[in-house]
């Protein structure tokens, strides 16, 4: 039984939207065992006139990020010593909220309580990452995932782009059976964020 979402929810990649019976993929969405899901981070909209299911990844709400802000964001590069990312949404105690996207960067040293030699295999562009915001500078927030509740919340195979599941404190592919070991996961790996 998939749970009702409501429009105007904030949905990720991933989250099951609704059945096929029940309404038909409209924009950024894909079909998945009879399930429809959002392929973006977005506000969900069901048309109940044309039963279409649509996920909208655009906002005119303004950014306006601090220091401590806790963060939802998409992988767009990964280099050595640090990762691009577009912020797409804050977390509130309450409620998650679209912003227009706004530049983001994880220098290495913000990743794990290790030392890492590179970033490669730590992220993957497409993967969706809880962040906290160090700090703003020239308009572009200084990001962290370096504790427990942050990382990856959402995670693509490097092999074959499946999107991967959670399984113990790893992560496994169940289409090609990659199991992988270095991404720096979230202990909110596959949560749901809409409410
Ligand atoms: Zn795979």
């Amino acid at each position: 039984m998939v749970e009702e979402v409501k429009t105007g929810s904030l949905v990720i990649p991933g989250d099951e939207l609704s059945i096929i019976e029940a309404f038909t993929p409209g924009k950024n969405v894909y079909e998945e065992n009879g399930k429809i899901c959002s392929a973006t981070i977005g506000i969900i909209l069901k048309d109940m006139v044309k039963r279409e299911v649509s996920v909208y990844p655009r906002t005119r709400i303004p950014v306006t990020l601090e220091r401590g802000d806790i963060v939802l964001a998409e992988i767009i590069d990964v280099k050595e010593k640090f990762a691009l990312a577009d912020i797409a949404a804050k977390i509130y105690p309450r409620k998650t909220k679209l912003l227009s996207k706004s530049p983001g960067v994880i220098p290495i040293s913000n990743v794990k309580k290790t030392y890492l030699k590179n970033l490669y295999g730590a992220f993957l562009p497409g993967d969706i990452v809880k962040t906290r915001v160090i700090e703003v500078k020239n308009g572009i927030a200084i990001l962290t995932v370096s504790s427990p509740d942050l990382g990856v919340i959402y995670g693509y195979c490097e092999k074959c782009r499946n999107p991967v599941q959670k399984e113990k404190r790893m992560l496994k592919c169940r289409k090609c059976g990659n199991v992988i070991k270095n991404r720096k996961i979230s202990r909110d790996y596959g949560k749901s964020f809409y409410v």
